[in-house]
Parts: C-alpha cells; structure tokens; sequence
C-alpha cells in the first residue's frame, strides 16, 4: 500500500497522546481498522484509538517538524 509508518491518536481527545510506530510489526492481513478498538493508550489508560497510514515516515524521526505535510 505504500504505507511504511501508522501514527496513533488516543481516541480522547483531551489527552490527545500520539504515536508513531512501524507498520511492518503488523501482519498482512491485520487491518488498522481491526486494531484501534484494542489499542490503549498508554498515556490516561482509555481504549480506542484512532488509526492513520503515515505516507512520510521517516525512521530517524520527523524532519519537516509539526508544519510538514
Ligand atoms: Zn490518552
């Protein structure tokens, strides 16, 4: 699919903890869809999760900062 990177938002907003993680950890036919109702984040403890393929990963980091898209 071109997706090398997922990012992971909390699903409560007023946390808003994010995370950004390798998507080749995942299975072929694990869908991202089929995980956020199992994530939890590890920030406040709540389920749920929102989900997003990250078309730019970059292993070492972000390199554009907040502003890149
Ligand atoms: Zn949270």
């Amino acid at each position: 699919m071109g997706v090398c990177g997922v990012l992971i938002y909390c699903a409560d907003h007023t946390c808003s903890h994010s995370i950004s993680i390798m998507a080749d950890r995942f299975a072929d036919e694990v869908r991202l869809s089929d995980l956020e109702p199992r994530l939890l984040c590890s920030a406040c403890g709540n389920r749920g999760a929102d989900v997003r393929p990250s078309f730019n990963w970059h292993p070492k980091g972000p390199i554009g900062g907040m502003g890149y898209r």
